[in-house]
């Protein structure tokens, strides 16, 4: 990217910044808690290690990036000490690459990948955050644990000992009804308390990652205290990603 286009892309996600960041708080308030208890985190796939910085300068708290590879070739170029999430759908065959250089990985979506995670954090003499995926909208072409099975799943990978359960995370269907969009957040914050009222050891419920740039302030009032956000802050993307 060129220089003026650089600084283009820094004044629109400066302004974007504002926007984002007012329906934020507002909705934050209004769902009856403090602005420092919900993280507004920046899904960073596709945008650049400066960018990332300039981000983090300028009021993100927190990223989310989607895929091993572009994660790795951003980290040697990347300032910025504040929380890095992985967000996107993890193959068994990354995690040794990963585990380590991210402060939480949001996508656990199966027992065989909480496994992995959990081996590889052992030979490294820690133990990673991570949050449960839930597939709330039931749909095929998704990854995630369905709503049905979540406790069971919770229950089996907190005996892993490289693992902490931090958590819930969901990407609702996208061409649904705010009506249904509702519905399906409501039912992942009853799942969270329903979790969290079991005290299961080695498990702590603190974070419910849901909303992004279309609905984000929906999930906020459902509860959510984690948002991840890309395209109204960065823009469009211009190719998909995940
Ligand atoms: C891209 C992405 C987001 C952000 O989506 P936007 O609609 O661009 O805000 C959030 N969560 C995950 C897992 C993503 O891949």
């Amino acid at each position: 990217m060129t220089e003026k286009l650089f600084d283009e892309a820094k004044l629109i996600f400066l302004e974007n910044f504002k926007r984002i960041n007012n329906l934020f708080c507002e909705a934050v308030l209004k769902s009856g808690r403090k602005v420092l208890d919900v993280t507004l985190m920046a899904a960073t796939k596709t945008v650049s290690a400066e960018m990332i910085d300039f981000a983090c300068e300028n009021g993100i708290s927190a990223f989310g990036e989607n895929r091993v590879q572009e994660f790795l070739s951003k980290l040697p170029v990347l300032k910025t000490t504040v929380p890095r999430h992985f967000i996107g759908t993890l193959q068994t065959n990354k995690v040794k690459n990963l585990v380590g250089k991210v402060d939480m990985i949001q996508s656990v979506d199966s027992l065989r990948l909480a496994k992995f995670i959990s081996e590889r954090s052992l030979l490294l003499g820690i133990k990673t955050d991570v949050l449960v995926e839930i597939n709330i909208g039931n749909e095929e072409t998704k990854s995630g644990i369905s709503h049905d099975h979540a406790l069971e799943f919770v229950y089996e990978a907190a005996m892993l000992d490289g693992i902490h359960i931090r958590g819930l995370m969901c990407i609702p269907p996208f061409d649904i009804k705010l009506t249904e969009k509702i519905k399906n957040f409501e039912k992942m914050q009853k799942l969270f308390v329903d979790i969290r009222g079991k005290n299961v050891d080695n498990v702590n419920m603190d974070f419910l990652s849901m909303g992004m740039s279309d609905d984000f302030e929906t999930a906020i009032l459902c509860g959510a205290n984690i948002v991840r956000i890309g395209t109204a802050l960065f823009g469009k993307r211009s190719f998909p990603s995940q």
